[in-house]
């Protein structure tokens, strides 16, 4: 089985909007509350405080909200721990589960039950009401959560469904893939799927909408406008990257039967501070991303592979040369072949890719 997750506008009236705030609200203070009992645990007693024992608490509150969605908030607690402690564990300085401000507290989760879509497309969440709701595509498999998400003034219902696994189908044709800057892939067949241009033209109103929040005083009604603004330029910005990815997926997933790409986990052990490459990175794993879920709800494949040296190598004879980011033509002192960086070094994702189980092939986390 795999999980597939569908995201809706929601149309909250002021009346729910209210409740839906003061939820999050709630969730927050009992994030909060949850995460301070369990430090102070710790820092008094030495003692550990586990899900169970916090759940079992909640009934001793009156919170006012679905009983589910208090769970769903020590779930979550409970996942920051969990994270906290692998990573120490792997021998990293991860900071300590943080408490969650006014304005990072932005979802809260109906795990099981407590909704309903109505004819028509409503939603209907306990203790809430019945929300109208904009159903742009009809979502396929068993839905088994529900997040109300806040995105500066707008909302969302996202569902998680649950899909069989597809059959696998015969794999005739494959690609290899290289993200880039200039391009946002390359592949081995020669295709270039460019960048969306749409970005470049947010980047000043992104810089506006920056500047104008500094120059707000602080706490002024001024500045919280301002705040919402800034918010609906970084949405407007993430939507058409979001349309972008899904595009490029699309044609990939339609296209070929296997797709491979470079692991960037493996690439990115290099740390790089720079923000336009951290955009960048994140882009790409969204690329992959939703090419995989595309891709293997259509009974294809997406493989990884080892980034190292796909870029110095030649795809036709083998050999390794130096090849300085600035150097856009591969040139093979050996064998004399030559074409384009990038092209080349899609070729090689290709050829790299075994389809069995190795264990270097580390499937792809759903975008949640
Ligand atoms: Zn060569």
């Amino acid at each position: 089985m795999s999980r597939r997750t569908f995201k809706y506008r929601i149309y909250p009236t002021k009346t729910q909007t209210t409740i839906l705030l003061h939820w999050l609200n709630v969730c927050r203070y009992l994030y909060n509350e949850l995460l301070a009992d369990r430090k102070n645990a710790y820092d008094r007693c030495g003692i550990g405080v586990n899900y169970n024992q916090q759940a079992g608490q909640l009934k001793y509150l009156n919170l006012g909200i679905h009983s589910q969605v208090a769970q769903d908030v020590i779930r979550r607690l409970d996942k920051a721990f969990q994270n906290f402690f692998r990573r120490v564990k792997n021998g990293e300085k991860p900071g300590y589960p943080r408490f969650q401000g006014k304005n990072r507290y932005d979802s809260f989760t109906y795990p099981q039950s407590g909704f309903t879509i109505l004819d028509g497309g409503k939603l209907k969440l306990s203790k809430i009401g019945t929300i109208r709701m904009f159903m742009h595509r009809e979502i396929v498999g068993t839905i088994k959560t529900c997040t109300i998400l806040r995105d500066g003034d707008r909302w969302y219902a996202a569902f998680s469904a649950e899909l069989p696994d597809p059959e696998p189908k015969e794999i005739k044709t494959s690609v290899g893939v290289d993200v880039g800057i200039t391009m946002l892939a390359t592949l081995s067949d020669g295709t270039e799927i460019e960048n969306p241009k749409t970005l470049d033209k947010y980047d000043s109103k992104l810089r506006k909408a920056h500047r104008d929040l500094s120059r707000k005083k602080k706490g002024s009604n001024n500045r919280n406008k301002q705040k919402t603004a800034l918010a609906g330029v970084y949405r407007k910005v993430r939507n058409a990257r979001k349309d972008c990815l899904h595009k490029a997926s699309r044609i990939l997933a339609d296209t070929y039967d296997q797709i491979v790409f470079e692991d960037l986990q493996i690439k990115n052990m290099v740390k790089n501070h720079h923000l336009a490459r951290s955009i960048h990175d994140a882009s790409w794993s969204m690329l992959i991303n939703f090419t995989t879920y595309k891709a293997e709800y259509a009974g294809g494949v997406v493989g990884l592979v080892n980034p190292r040296n796909t870029s110095k190598q030649c795809s036709v004879c083998g050999c390794i040369q130096p090849m300085p980011l600035s150097q856009r033509t591969y040139r093979c002192p050996d064998c004399g072949s030559v074409m384009g960086r990038d092209h080349n070094a899609a070729i090689n994702i290709k050829n790299r890719y075994v389809p069995t189980d190795c264990e270097e092939l580390t499937p792809v986390e759903m975008v949640a």
